[in-house]
């Protein structure tokens, strides 16, 4: 069930925001902080959109597949 933690490895950023970000003056402290993305199923796949672009960030075309998905959401036991 690790892989349920956060176990991101290359994120997925909108390269709008990630240029500008570089060029400084957003006011955020981190690029993961400053993007704004909705990200969400569409009829051919998985879409991932800039809400502060209104753009495609990447759409991932499942080809009629129906990959697992594993919507639990797990925590982090706080000792
Ligand atoms: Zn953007």
């Amino acid at each position: 069930m690790k892989h349920l933690l956060y176990s991101i490895t290359e994120p997925v950023v909108c390269a709008k925001c990630a240029d500008e970000f570089a060029a400084g003056g957003t006011g955020s402290h981190t690029l993961q902080s400053y993007i704004r993305v909705d990200v969400g199923f569409s009829t051919r796949g998985m879409q991932v959109w800039c809400q502060r672009h209104a753009v495609n960030v990447v759409h991932i075309d499942f080809e009629d597949a129906r990959p697992n998905a594993d919507f639990r959401c797990l925590e982090r036991k706080v000792n």
